[in-house]
Order: structure tokens, then C-alpha cells, then sequence
């Protein structure tokens, strides 16, 4: 993809096609946004950028370096993703600093993406720092972490920080309808509404399927009115796979609340399940659920351990 290519977010992206154009890439940059808001992509347009070999406008999308890079094939740009398990520990850290200072295979630059640096630990920063303070020549370093109030200090002042946002709902409508041509588009405008115009979101739910997230929702809600707390451990327990469907599941919910809390108060709705459970439950009682729904909602944004996550929310259902 090309910077022009890229959703909404139109100050930073004039920003950084300044930065290209005058050749004044800082030697490390931080992109900080929300799950689904583009960090990756953006953190590969760079990349992209620093190993293309054009003389017109970089990156050109089509020379050689431009194309391994789009592979993700290209053997000068490195990638280590704090998801995977000591990819970002002291020592992995130590390894690249002393690899950064290997010239570059075939590109003019060697680039390194840190890709999900909000669970860093402050030594593995520390030996990170140590590359910044001395950076190598010709080597680039990205960042991308959910806010960069997660890393240190020091590590964010020798950095440029680039913050991205949600799309608008159109945006994501969109770009949306080119990825699923065959989908229907009231379907799709349904999906990127809940989920509040975020693209990365909007496209895995079109592919993992909004309506299996919605199914998911209903059920939690049948479940917290049975006796036995065990169906409801059940359905919880399927959030704990992914975190973005997690939280399309949590919109829905949050949905299925408010249609719940109108039925209470005696206003018509169409939702079966909201009908239920205001017959069975206190307007008390539904006013609560629907507001720890809106805040589990809200813990999900953070970097919460889904496990904890779901035991805690199965809890709080139930009480
Ligand atoms: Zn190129």
C-alpha cells in the first residue's frame, strides 16, 4: 500500500510525505493508535520507503526492493513482534543491536520494526535506548505500541512519535465494500458503525463474520439469566481466542444492553433477548449489567489479559 492509499488520518500522513520528500526521516519513530487503526501498515510504508532504490518518488511501489518489501521477503528489514514470546526480551534487543551494525544486503538502509511494544520490559527498553543513543548509520527504527505512555521516557524522547485515529465511519465503509465486493453493503455499514469506524476491526469481523460475534452476544446474554454459572464461563471462555473479535462481541453486547435497558423502562424494541431479559430482571439490575458492559467494553482497550479479562466479566455478569 502507498501512503496515499492509506485511510483518514490526513495530518499525519502529510506530515510524513514532507519527512519523504525532504529526505529527513528521524533515525527512530514511534506509531502509536488503537488495535485496527493501521499501525502495521503504516510501520511497512516506511520500511517500504527506506529500502525502495527509485530516483522519483519513494516508495515507488514497483522496483525490487519495493516489491520483497511488500512480500515481506526483504532480507535488510527485520521484524519482532512483542507477541510472540521473548521477540522483544533483553537479549533479542542485544541481538539487533549487534546485527544493526552489519551493513545492509541489498538496500541502502537496514530497517528494524518492533512491532507491539506495549508489553516491553524497562531492561529490554534499556538496551534499546543504548542503540538509540548511539544509532548505527543507515539503519531505521519503527515502533508501534498502543499508546506510547508505555515506554519509557527516554526511548520516547529520542523518537518521533506518529499517532493515528479511527477512520471515519464512511472511510471504513469504503475501503471495506473494495475488500468484500460481495458482501452486502447495509451489512457492512452495520459492522463498521459498532465498530466506531476503526478499519482493522471492520475488515476482520467482515472476514471472521460479523454475525458470528452477534451470535456469541446473544448467547452471553441468554446465559447470564440460567441458574448455573457454567453456560456462561462457556460463552465467555470463546473471547479469550482474539481480542478484536472479543471486542466485537462487547459492542454487540453493549448494543443488546441498551435495547435492554429501553425494554425496561417499557419502550418497544426488536431484539428478542432484550424482551426476555427485561421481563426477568429489576430495572436495577439491568441498568448494572449495561453499565459494566460499557466498562468491560472500555478494559478491553487496555492491554488486559484476556484470560483475567473473561473470569473478571463472567463474574461481574453474574453478580
Ligand atoms: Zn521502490
Amino acid at each position: 500500500m502507498l501512503l496515499s492509499e492509506f485511510a483518514a488520518n490526513a495530518e499525519l500522513k502529510y506530515e510524513l510525505s514532507e519527512i519523504m520528500r525532504k529526505n529527513s526521516l528521524p533515525h527512530a519513530i514511534i506509531i502509536e493508535g488503537a488495535e485496527g487503526t493501521g499501525k502495521k501498515t503504516i510501520a511497512d510504508i516506511i520500511a517500504q520507503y527506506c529500502v525502495c532504490t527509485s530516483d522519483k518518488q519513494r516508495p515507488c511501489g514497483v522496483c525490487k526492493n519495493c516489491v520483497k518489501a511488500q512480500d515481506h521477503i526483504h532480507p535488510d528489514i527485520f521484524y519482532a513482534d512483542g507477541q510472540q514470546s521473548k521477540a522483544l526480551s533483553v537479549d533479542s534487543i542485544r541481538t539487533i543491536r549487534s546485527s544493526a551494525y552489519i551493513v545492509p544486503n541489498e538496500a541502502p538502509m537496514k530497517v528494524y520494526l518492533l512491532l507491539n511494544c506495549d508489553k516491553m520490559l524497562a531492561p529490554a527498553q534499556n538496551a534499546f535506548l543504548k542503540i538509540l543513543e548511539e544509532p548505527p548509520k543507515n539503519v531505521q527504527f519503527i515502533m508501534t505500541v498502543k499508546s506510547s505512555a508505555s515506554l519509557l521516557q527516554t526511548v520516547r524522547s529520542r523518537s518521533r512519535i506518529f499517532s493515528l485515529f479511527p477512520a471515519e465511519i464512511d472511510d471504513a465503509v469504503r475501503i471495506a465494500t473494495k475488500s468484500f465486493p460481495e458482501r452486502d453493503i447495509s451489512e457492512i455499514k452495520d459492522i463498521a458503525e459498532v465498530c466506531d469506524g476503526n478499519i482493522g476491526m471492520t475488515l476482520q469481523m467482515l472476514e471472521n463474520g460479523g454475525q458470528e460475534a452477534q451470535k456469541l452476544a446473544e448467547e452471553i446474554f441468554a446465559s447470564i439469566l440460567l441458574p448455573s454459572e457454567y453456560p456462561l464461563l462457556k460463552s465467555i471462555q470463546q473471547l479469550t481466542s482474539d481480542r478484536i473479535f472479543a471486542a466485537s462481541v462487547l459492542d454487540f453486547m453493549t448494543e443488546i444492553a441498551a435495547e435492554c435497558v429501553k425494554a425496561s423502562v417499557g419502550a418497544e424494541v426488536s431484539s428478542k433477548t432484550a424482551i426476555t431479559v427485561a421481563e426477568r430482571y429489576s430495572k436495577n439490575r439491568i441498568f448494572a449489567v449495561s453499565e459494566n458492559i460499557i466498562y468491560a467494553r472500555k478494559v478491553l482497550n487496555t492491554n488486559v489479559n484476556l484470560n483475567l479479562f473473561c473470569t473478571w466479566l463472567c463474574s461481574v455478569l453474574r453478580s
